[in-house]
């Protein structure tokens, strides 16, 4: 790439930021890795009323959990800056004035009730009411009034907002690196607001400034930015200005059916839609974070929504995407999110992690149900059971007998225990107390043999055994249970047992 590669993730601070753009700003961090450039954040706070405080700093956050903070934003490496829209008003306010002189926009003085009516007019008609060349020369507009009339209108106070001149008779044929070539007729696109009355742009001029003013190579986002496409070419071409490439993203469609994944989708589907927990006084949105995800499983299964490297690997590691990202094997068509695939992805991640951080990570949860965790082995515990579990939060029920006894046991499996159980207990424990070294692989051999030499079943032995140390007939494998609680422990739980059945 002979150009240096600047791609940004610009989003609105309207609320936490949902899944499918956190899946846009990994792409971007992707590519700008790929090829040795640079992924910056601005944030394109320009619609106040959608303003919604906090949300930037959840964006902020929510990228850095994921390691893909950008290098360049807010306070980070401001070379461009401010990176903020709302900071940079007046430069917007210019670009838009050397737009009207050079005849590419127009203000507008139509009052909401003007505009109303036309609307009817149109409608009455038969006609869908779309602002632009079919009717705009009938409308209150500077294209119908002198310089000096409009200086005049303006100058009296007159509200007005500044349109787009869409030409009226145009095939754009543009290029889209994850779609093709895509076709637009500028005839049937409408003048959009570049300017508002309240003094700010709109998304559709402060993203085009802002992407020329910090450089952008490409502009990296989702399909539904695709129509605003030809706008933003035109609005490039109006300044005389190199348009950036373009690479619209998939979308990403529900687990079942069709449609977009949307904000409300989240819990009400049984998953989250958002990194990081979202509070407001509604209440809580969950996020992966807070349910236990690793941030590296999150990254690693928004990457395959809507790409792979061509084979069948399904495993990366940041540094491994960063390295074979290419935007041209971006799919075109949508992703479908499965949220069982996404705890499959944890658990690869979790099995990966050492012994003692899983056991860090589940020792808060022990302490809450007051064990004490200086008396266990955590480590080991762990061990035993991470190969079932997808999430640390699975611990527990997964291994509540190593650090209390049983109270109650499985009905369905107490039936099991026949008369004759109680005497083959009282043999096991006989054997076991003269076992000295009490690992996991000696008590099984010892224990088995004296089955064998017995000529003893194993199920008659084994399943009430398991289910005096466990409860049920659940967890890893029985000696190693034995082992980690110890031969005191073992003995008292099938004693235990005995009396109660
Ligand atoms: N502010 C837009 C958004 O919220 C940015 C779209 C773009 O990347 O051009 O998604």
């Amino acid at each position: 790439m002979s150009q240096k590669v600047r791609v940004r993730f610009a989003p609105s601070p309207t609320g936490p930021l949902h899944i499918g753009g956190v899946r846009t700003a990994l792409f971007n961090y992707l590519f700008a890795k790929k090829h040795g450039g640079t992924f910056f954040l601005r944030i394109e706070d320009t619609d106040q009323n959608r303003f919604v405080p906090g949300a930037e700093k959840y964006i902020l956050e929510a990228l850095e959990w994921l390691g893909i903070s950008p290098d360049e934003t807010i306070d980070k490496n401001e070379k461009f800056g401010p990176y903020r829209q709302s900071e940079r008003k007046q430069i917007y306010a210019n670009y838009s004035k050397e737009l009207i002189d050079n005849g590419w926009a127009y203000y507008a003085f139509d009052t909401p009730e003007a505009l109303d009516k036309a609307r009817k007019t149109q409608e009455e008609k038969g006609n869908t009411f779309i602002y632009n060349h079919t009717i705009r020369e009938t409308l209150d507009t500077s294209l119908i009034l002198t310089k000096e009339e409009t200086a005049a209108r303006i100058a009296s106070g007159a509200p007005y907002v500044i349109r787009f001149k869409t030409p009226v008779n145009e095939t754009l044929h543009l290029h889209d690196i994850i779609r093709g070539d895509v076709k637009f007729e500028t005839g049937l696109l409408d003048d959009k607001v570049l300017f508002k009355s309240d003094g700010m742009p709109t998304y559709h001029l402060a993203n085009i400034v802002d992407d020329h003013l910090m450089e952008t190579s490409h502009v990296i986002r989702g399909e539904e930015w695709l129509p605003s496409m030809p706008l933003h070419v035109l609005i490039y071409r109006a300044f005389g200005w190199k348009a950036p490439q373009f690479a619209h993203l998939p979308l990403i469609l529900k687990p079942v059916g069709n449609g977009k994944l949307s904000k409300r989708d989240g819990d009400k589907l049984g998953f989250p839609v958002f990194p990081l927990e979202w509070k407001t006084e509604e209440g809580i949105a969950s996020g992966y974070r807070e349910n236990g995800f690793f941030p590296e499983a999150v990254v690693n299964f928004l990457a395959l929504l809507g790409w792979n490297d061509g084979t069948e690997k399904e495993l990366f590691t940041l540094e491994e995407l960063s390295a074979s990202f290419d935007l041209n094997r971006v799919h075109k068509s949508g992703a479908k999110f499965d949220p069982e695939k996404n705890k499959w992805f944890n658990h690869q991640y979790l099995i990966k992690q050492e012994d003692q951080t899983l056991a860090n990570d589940f020792s808060p949860i022990l302490s809450e149900k007051n064990i004490d965790t200086a008396k266990f082995d955590l480590d080991k515990i762990v061990s035993l059971i991470k190969e079932r579990a997808n999430f640390v939060s699975d611990f527990w029920e997964m291994s509540d007998f190593f650090f209390v006894a049983p109270i109650e046991y499985d009905a369905k499996a107490s039936k099991n225990w026949k008369e004759e159980t109680t005497p083959l207990m009282q043999q096991l424990i006989a054997v076991l107390e003269e076992i000295s070294d009490f690992t996991s692989i000696n008590i099984e051999t010892i224990v088995k043999d004296w089955m064998t030499t017995n000529e003893i079943g194993m199920g008659k032995v084994m399943q009430p055994f398991r289910l005096s140390l466990v409860g049920a007939l659940k967890g890893p494998h029985l000696f190693d249970i034995v082992e980690v609680i110890g031969k005191h422990e073992t003995i008292e739980r099938i004693k235990h047992a005995i009396q109660k059945f």
